[in-house]
């Protein structure tokens, strides 16, 4: 790769920075010099088919790019915004280029100052657990309650996992919070009556962590909530990597007695294929396609297919963010088994579930 790079740029400065990172160094441009075209003349240049050892191999590269003095006035920044610019060209997906802007440099200060205040609120505690109602339709009755993360900042207010989540797993912060999230979890579940389970978000980077099947049967000891009332949901974003890993992971944690769902069904990476590959006890049909539901159209048919699918499978399914008795109607007659939604709940602190399943169970009898 380094030979294509100088290839291409006889005259420029080519480094290697370690394992897969390559920099290049264009002095001397003409202000006037189309950048955009420099871009597309690597991306081509490192984008390609390569023959090694008489094998052929599929190379990509992401290509981030700052411009002195404008994106920055010494080398240091000059290499600090590049890589800037080569993350957010990563995340927009494999290949691509994306150039520096001051907006890049805005989100990682406001990403590191979220981080070390994150560091903060877990040795302090100020994390919460929020629950949410999980109603099966054909009991009739609030069957669990799906543990929901929250963080109350004293300058931002309440902020969202959605927020915070990633930054956690960035940064490996997730491992702490996510092993409080699970044993604090199942401790509060261990109060309420027998037949109320909770269920607990477990995010890809968590699941790939060794400890983690250790974990779950200490939490599960410790509590003494019996396995078969935790339920463990993950997303399919677990499959993007290794596949074999991933699988045998998910037995060791149904061996262990634990409930395995997968969350937002239905978004992303969808594949029928990851129902046939592992015997989820629950399918999260994602907010999405009950947003769908309400236009009509296809997706009524395709919340079909998936608890017809499911249901030959012995899956469960339950629709998320279900806000109107329309809605439940729909997913009812299509066969979904459980809804979750404002319709019959928003997340709750922890002292509210008690109080909910004591009066809601009489006069939510919805339908
Ligand atoms: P999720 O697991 O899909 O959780 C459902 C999200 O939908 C929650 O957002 C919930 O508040 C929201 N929701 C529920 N019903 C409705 C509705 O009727 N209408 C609308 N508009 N929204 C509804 P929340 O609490 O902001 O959580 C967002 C995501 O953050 C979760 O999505 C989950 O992926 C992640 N998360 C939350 N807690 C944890 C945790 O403890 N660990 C990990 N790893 N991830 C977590
Ligand atoms: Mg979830
Ligand atoms: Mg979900």
């Amino acid at each position: 790769m380094a030979q294509t790079l100088q290839d291409c740029y006889p005259n420029a400065m080519v480094a290697r920075f370690g394992g897969d990172d390559f920099g290049l160094l264009l002095d001397g441009l003409e202000p006037a010099t189309d950048c955009t075209a420099l871009a597309r003349r690597l991306e081509a240049a490192l984008n390609r088919e390569l023959t090694i050892d008489g094998r052929s191999i599929v190379v990509s590269a992401s290509i981030g790019i700052a411009i002195g003095p404008q994106d920055a006035d010494c080398s240091d920044a000059l290499l600090k915004s590049s890589d800037l610019a080569l993350d957010r060209a990563k995340n927009n997906g494999k290949g691509g280029y994306n150039f520096f802007e001051p907006e890049l440099d805005a989100e990682a200060s406001r990403r590191r100052h979220l981080e070390i205040d994150m560091r903060r609120a877990i040795r302090d505690g100020d994390f919460e657990l929020y629950f949410q109602p999980l109603f099966s339709m054909s009991e009739n009755r609030i069957k669990g309650f799906e543990a929901l993360m929250r963080w109350p900042h004293e300058e931002h207010g309440m902020i969202s996992p959605a927020t915070f989540i990633p930054i956690a797993e960035e940064s490996g912060l997730i491992m702490q919070l996510g092993e409080w999230a699970l044993r604090e979890a199942c401790r509060q579940a261990a109060q309420w009556p027998e037949d109320i389970s909770v269920a607990v978000n477990i995010s890809p980077r968590q699941l790939m962590t060794d400890g983690l099947v250790a974990c779950i049967a200490q939490a599960l000891a410790q509590s003494r909530l019996p396995a078969g009332r935790l339920e463990l949901e993950i997303t399919e974003s677990v499959f993007i990597g290794n596949v074999d890993k991933t699988l045998n992971i998910l037995h060791s944690l149904q061996a262990l007695g634990v409930r395995v769902a997968l969350d937002d069904f239905g978004t992303g990476y969808s594949s029928l294929s990851y129902l046939r590959s592992f015997p989820f006890n629950k399918i999260k049909i994602d907010q999405s396609f009950v947003r769908a539901l309400e236009d009509g159209g296809s997706a009524q048919a395709i919340v079909r297919a998936i608890t017809t699918l499911a249901d030959a499978l012995g899956m469960e399914t339950l629709a998320e963010g279900v806000e109107t008795q329309a809605l439940m109607e729909i997913l009812r007659s299509e066969g979904c088994n459980m809804i979750q939604g404002y319709l019959i709940g928003r997340p709750m602190p922890g002292n509210h579930v008690q109080r909910m399943l004591s009066s809601v169970q009489t006069t939510v009898a919805l339908g």
